[in-house]
């Protein structure tokens, strides 16, 4: 029996305890005017309390629950600790309802749920960007009436949802999805969107270096093995002189690829290091005349080379990668410069940057070009960089050591004219020396 119960039966009771003492003591009549007036305060005392509850029913809120008297004490108190521990078990689920939707909402990947009408009933912003839809406007609304791709359409509606499904859009940026169905719930749907747009690119681009790497070697491959077997066909007299001529040429296609693997080693060990450059003190004046010297040589008195040191100073960085870097400046200055021509390599402080340049006075770029020519494998020009012994991978080194030294590579050129690469140093990785303490 509850304590209400228990209460009101008390009261009760003790109304007719004393109906019966008054009963012996002073006679029936008394003892019936006790329990008539007794039950009379008791109706009044329900009807004040019923009258209260009733009130407060028509807008029921746990703060304003009347408190009452005698059994409704109890029973309101029961009721207020009912409805308490309600409001309390609804706030946790709250809670935890805008914790599913805040983590829902900072997913990298799209998130629609759709009901047995596939009508959307929730979806992140991620899902939104993702499927063009606006779920303020569109909620409530079929999916299949907002996304009108053909082939999604056909992947929702065949039920087999194995493998993901690749949406590429074409609308605005270019972009490639994947998209993901799971079924749960009564007939509900889960879709998971991702943008793959950045892994595609990657893709690409490593099918495109194969093919680049593969197309670079087979000319030289196919060069030295007709050779080879020219060479080793005994039917075939040649004389020494073709003989001379047919190594000579064999040589040169050796020494091409040769020269590719060195550059794709340089490239794969720069790309594959996450270690910051070995850092050294380079002193800037050594190593700018030896960059001199590297041009006179290459270029075998072709070109008029001279070199400039405005400011001494050391450099902070990896010996090996920075002097591979401007060898390789060095190396297109001579190439792309016509006999007779200039090139001027130089070290120079600007805003306390170590500015290091190459310039020619070559056949220049156009200015459509110089955004590109940092990429692997791309040239102006391919004949003329494969005859000149390019690789088509050198500026691509020389961005990667640039990059990993926190430095920059500068292009200004004119088509026909000539060109500046220039590699700048950050001022931290510069100390100046003091000439005259040096002194
Ligand atoms: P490559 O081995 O072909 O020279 P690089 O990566 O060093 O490859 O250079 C990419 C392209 O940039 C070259 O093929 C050439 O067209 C252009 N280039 C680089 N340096 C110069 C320069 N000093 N003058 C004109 N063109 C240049």
């Amino acid at each position: 029996m509850n304590t209400a119960w228990a209460r009101f039966l008390g009261a009760l009771a003790a109304l007719a305890a004393a109906a019966l003492a008054a009963w012996l003591a002073v006679g029936a009549e008394w003892a019936l005017a006790l329990a008539v007036a007794g039950l009379l305060l008791m109706v009044l005392h329900h009807v004040r309390n019923l009258a209260a509850f009733l009130h407060w029913l028509e807008v029921p809120r746990r703060e304003t629950m009347p408190i009452g008297s005698g059994a409704w004490e109890t029973a309101l108190a029961e009721l207020h600790r009912h409805f308490k521990s309600r409001d309390e078990s609804e706030h946790e689920v709250a809670v935890a309802l805008a914790r599913f939707r805040a983590a829902g909402q900072a997913l990298p990947d799209g998130v629609v749920i759709l009901n047995r009408e596939r009508q959307i009933e929730w979806a992140n912003p991620t899902a939104e960007r993702h499927l063009d839809i606006d779920t303020r406007n569109d909620a409530g609304q079929a999916i299949t009436n907002l996304v009108r791709n053909p082939d999604f359409l056909a992947y929702l509606g065949s039920g087999a949802y194995g493998e993901p499904l690749v949406l590429r859009r074409a609308r605005g940026e270019a972009s490639v999805l994947t998209l993901r169905v799971i079924d749960f719930g009564d007939d509900q749907k889960l879709l998971l969107t991702r943008d793959i747009t950045l892994e595609e690119k990657l893709d690409t681009m490593r099918r495109d270096f194969v093919a680049n790497v593969s197309h670079e070697l087979k000319t030289p491959v196919t060069v030295l093995s007709g050779f080879v077997e020219t060479l080793s066909d005994e039917a075939m007299v040649l004389s020494a002189e073709q003989k001379r001529k047919f190594l000579g040429l064999m040589s040169e296609q050796a020494r091409r690829m040769q020269r590719l693997i060195e550059d794709l080693l340089t490239l794969s060990t720069l790309e594959s290091s996450n270690a910051p450059p070995d850092d050294q003190a380079i002193d800037v004046r050594p190593l700018v005349e030896k960059l001199g010297e590297e041009a006179r040589l290459l270029s075998g008195g072709r070109h008029k080379v001279q070199v400039s040191v405005e400011t001494d100073a050391r450099l902070t960085g990896s010996m090996r990668e920075v002097s591979s870097a401007l060898s390789n400046l060095v190396s297109n200055a001579v190439r792309y410069t016509p006999d007779g021509g200039a090139i001027q390599i130089g070290w120079r402080l600007r805003d306390g940057q170590g500015v290091f340049s190459v310039e020619d006075s070559g056949i220049g770029i156009e200015g459509r070009h110089i955004a590109r020519l940092t990429e692997r494998f791309y040239r102006v020009d391919n004949s003329r960089s494969r005859e000149s012994g390019g690789t088509g991978l050198g500026l691509a080194i020389v961005k990667h050591v640039l990059t990993r030294h926190q430095a920059s590579l500068e292009i200004r050129s004119e088509f026909g004219r000539g060109s500046t690469f220039s590699a700048v140093f950050p001022a931290r990785r510069v100390e100046v020396i003091d000439a005259a303490r040096a002194a």
